[in-house]
């Protein structure tokens, strides 16, 4: 058993002002296999006040300066590349392909696209006789997930310090491992004292502490929809800027001029992919009701397919979930699919043949669901794919946007014009248009329950940043 009792704050590992610990459970053994401590309040506090302390500086840092380090980071990064991917599968249950491949090499892609932002990026601009310049917007406590661990870090330090802010992370509890891998990555790379610290914990203790600090000028927030919430209400007392990228209930609209086979597989494995625990997963499979039997055939035979198994394996597919509580809460959905009289196609209660231990799930299809079932409804993150019939075109963009999310959504046609048409019509902060790819380079974000913000590319590291009009600054020299 690994023991990782120490944070990270000014610079230096340091041991809590708390005594509690938690161990860190392999999802695919159950078994323990390192211990943490959780923070206190006063951890926090500590995080913050060297935050705080390194800013006046750090802010000041020319652009050169700032891409000097995030590019030290990234060279250590790289060498630790498969150490992340390691602590990745190990913590969240990834198969060692995805962490390697996927997860560790997400996080690295932010790092390497903000490189590539601040390189160019105008600070300053006039209007009229206004000078109007962004400027970093302060400390920013960063608050993190365990379904894609690392991306989510990534993604928030790299415009952090792209920007000139200092911060405190506080990673998820479930999978810190990989974030105390990256801490030691920031450490190397020189990242000066007190511009990065991380402070493990709870959300109700740490997460709490640092969304309600008055010292704390942004919280960047990744999670459920329920804690983002909580994280404004914390936040609201000191009116700080919050961040906040929530949960996901994303259509995935198939009209009948696409290749079915194509689509379907693309969206079934979609749906899968990281055991189905992504916020941006293409859940709800919307499809022309007379082609219903048909798509449930495609996807009966992608989950059939799907290898579920030991993440070490290189025949694995898809590894366990998370952990026990998600497991039970996914067994609790495919039960409500199962009474509310939605088809099960394929999959269902309990674990797959032969894997006794570890959250292992069956990838498990439902036919003719409605929108108004639990499956249609509430975010599963687990490997559950719903297919919704629809019967005109209008019929399926108002299933697409009857939802309380609105983070990603999917459209495939046959005709170009179709689908681009009907993308514009989709409440959603992404639509994937013919089965194509994100790019970090572009936004990643969510309308409605969703989220506020965006993240990745320019926009994610704007909103790093705070703007200041210098009124007469252009013509100071004339009296007024
Ligand atoms: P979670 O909300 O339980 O936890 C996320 C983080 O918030 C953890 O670090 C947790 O400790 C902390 N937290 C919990 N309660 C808090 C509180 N009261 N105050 C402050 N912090 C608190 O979510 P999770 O189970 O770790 O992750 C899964 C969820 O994240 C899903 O809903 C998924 O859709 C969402 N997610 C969204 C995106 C996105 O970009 N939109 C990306 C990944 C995950």
């Amino acid at each position: 058993m690994n023991e990782h009792l120490s944070f990270y704050i000014d610079g230096k590992w340091v041991t809590p002002e708390g005594r509690q610990t938690l161990d860190v459970i392999n999802p695919a053994t159950e078994e323990p296999f390192a211990r943490i401590a959780l923070g206190t309040k006063s951890d926090a506090d500590n995080a913050v006040a060297a935050a705080k302390r390194a800013f006046p500086s750090y802010s000041r840092a020319t652009r050169q300066e700032r891409l000097d380090l995030l590019n030290a980071v990234i060279e250590v990064y790289r060498k630790r590349h498969d150490d992340l991917a390691e602590a990745i599968s190990q913590e969240m249950g990834a198969p060692m392909t995805l962490a390697k491949q996927a997860q560790a090499a997400a996080g690295l892609g932010h790092l390497t696209r903000v490189v590539e932002v601040l390189k160019t990026y105008e600070f300053e601009g006039a209007i009229n006789n206004t000078l109007v310049v962004r400027e970093p917007i302060g400390v920013v406590g960063l608050i993190t997930p365990w379904n894609w661990p690392l991306n989510q870090i990534a993604c928030k330090v790299g415009p952090a310090l792209a920007a000139g802010c200092t911060m405190v992370l506080k990673p998820s509890e479930i999978s810190p491992i990989s974030a105390l891998v990256f801490t030691e990555i920031m450490h190397e790379a020189g990242v000066p004292a007190g511009v990065y610290n991380l402070v493990n914990g709870d959300g109700p203790t740490v997460g709490e502490a640092i969304s309600r600090h008055p010292d704390i000028d942004m919280v960047s927030f990744t999670g459920s929809t329920r804690a983002g919430i909580l994280v404004a209400k914390a936040a609201a007392d000191t009116v700080k800027r919050v961040h906040q990228e929530l949960g996901g209930k994303s259509p995935n609209i198939i009209l009948d001029d696409a290749d079915l086979e194509a689509a379907i597989t693309h969206g079934a494995r979609g749906c899968f992919n990281n055991s189905g625990q992504s916020c941006n997963a293409p859940t709800r499979l919307l499809v022309p009701r007379n082609r219903q039997e048909e798509v449930a055939a495609i996807a009966r035979r992608i989950a059939e397919a799907t290898v579920v198994g030991d993440p070490r394996s290189a025949d694995t597919t898809i590894g366990p979930v998370v952990s026990e509580v998600q497991f039970n809460r996914i067994q609790d959905l495919i039960t409500a699919g199962i009474k509310e009289g939605a088809t099960l196609v394929t999959g269902g209660l309990g674990r797959p043949e032969g894997l006794n231990r570890g959250f292992y799930v069956r990838p498990t299809v439902f036919a003719d669901v409605t929108n108004d079932m639990r499956i249609a409804r509430e975010e599963i993150f687990g490997p559950v794919l719903s297919i919704l019939p629809y019967g005109s075109e209008e019929e399926a963009i108002a299933i697409a946007n009857d939802t309380v999310y609105g983070l990603s959504s999917y459209v495939t046609s046959g005709d170009p014009e179709r689908a681009r048409r009907i993308a514009r019509q989709i409440r959603a902060g992404m639509v994937h248009i013919n089965g194509s790819r994100g790019d970090n380079a572009a936004p990643f974000g969510g309308y409605k329950q969703s989220g506020n913000g965006r993240e990745w590319g320019r926009y994610g590291f704007e909103d790093y940043l705070e703007v200041k009009s210098m009124f007469g600054y252009l013509n100071a020299g004339k009296a007024a």
